[in-house]
């Protein structure tokens, strides 16, 4: 990272030293301007956030109601310290943005998490041109290529079916926030009812009250009569699988996975689950370079998950490129409080 540029790299995260702030710090910092709600961008403690309007509901409920939230809708720029900081939509999940930073002239964009994909339940991805690019590289390998949406939510609606017509329950694991809707927006609502873990029900609600259309649901844990399970879909976080009195009371059952490693060789295997659909919130080698293409920027750092190889092919492509050391963790890091009896939503 350039010497005495806007933006550095800090043991607390990224920092800008003449705004005074930080974005998505994994320590707690006076003010954190955060791209998105997922726990290994939004950290419970600090003191003051800044977050874009349109993912307001499900901040709250990741960090807490005595929180100081300030909201800023996409497209808008406030001044802090002098430093103009503006949210433009990621594509990742509701309310997912990039921060563009300028001052005297200089630009960056952190782009957080983002795909290209179109996702119902989200504003899509917004190219913003810039200096200097922040950009994750889970999938970045040219190995990573998304099929259709539509054809997962056609896969996912035909297992579910087939389960329902010998008498079973359809689980379906996927992360909380985020997929979780994207799965129950997309698929055929008419094959019959969808039940929710609680952790997956809050945040569906949170979805509902921000303008996100979804079918209905019903939380798991108000059902009396567990023949109403017979033929449903359950939506549940991967963490609930590890929970077996709680998944026993579905009866007769089939699991189903929902993640972009769904496109590894093994993964269905490795998370023993019966099927496995590849469905991802991140961008794909192709999304990646669109969107580091996209940018214009002199310099393309990188960080998170193949950072090593997409700065190598990136150098070697004639754009200069930079690995950038983070601690953002995983492929939506899920740490939603379990409900009372219910499995931990923590991934
Ligand atoms: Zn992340
Ligand atoms: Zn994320």
């Amino acid at each position: 990272m350039k010497k005495g540029g806007l933006i550095s790299l800090t043991p607390r995260g990224l920092y800008c030293k003449t705004g005074d702030f930080y974005i998505d710090p994994w320590k707690p910092v006076k003010r954190a301007v955060v791209t998105h709600a997922h726990a290994d961008h939004t950290y419970r403690g600090n003191e003051k956030y800044l977050v874009p309007k349109e993912g307001e509901r499900i901040s709250r409920i990741r960090i807490g109601d005595e929180a100081i939230i300030e909201t800023l809708p996409y497209g808008k720029s406030v001044d802090i310290d002098g430093v103009k900081v503006s949210f433009h939509p990621a594509g990742h999940i509701l309310g997912s943005s990039q921060v563009r930073i300028e001052h005297n002239g200089e630009v960056w964009v952190i782009s957080g998490d983002y795909k290209l994909t179109p996702d119902a339940t989200c504003a899509p991805f917004e190219p913003v041109k810039c200096h200097h690019f922040v950009t994750e590289a889970t999938f970045g390998l040219p190995i990573y290529r998304w099929q259709k949406t539509e054809k997962t939510f056609d896969e996912i609606g035909d297992w579910w079916r087939r389960n329902q017509e010998k008498g079973k329950a359809s689980v379906i694991f996927a992360y909380s926030l985020g997929k979780a809707q994207r799965i129950m927006n997309g698929i055929d609502r008419s094959i019959g009812p969808i039940f929710t873990h609680g952790a997956v029900e809050r945040l569906t609600q949170a979805y509902r009250e921000s303008g996100v259309d979804l079918p209905k649901t019903t939380y798991a844990g108000s059902v009396e009569n567990k023949k109403d399970f017979v033929g449903s879909l359950i939506v549940a976080p991967p963490s609930a699988q590890q929970s077996v009195g709680w998944l026993r009371k579905f009866g007769s059952q089939s699991t189903g996975f929902a993640s972009g490693w769904m496109a590894v060789r093994g993964a269905r295997r490795q998370r023993a689950v019966d099927r496995g659909f590849v469905l991802s919130d991140h961008a794909d080698w192709p999304e990646l370079l669109t969107a580091i293409s996209g940018a214009e920027a002199e310099t393309v750092y990188v960080t998170h998950g193949f950072s090593p190889e997409v700065v190598r092919w990136l150098n070697e492509n004639g754009q200069h490129a930079v690995e950038l050391k983070t601690k953002f963790v995983g492929d939506d890091a899920d740490d939603t409080p379990p409900e009372e009896g219910e499995p931990d939503g923590t991934e």
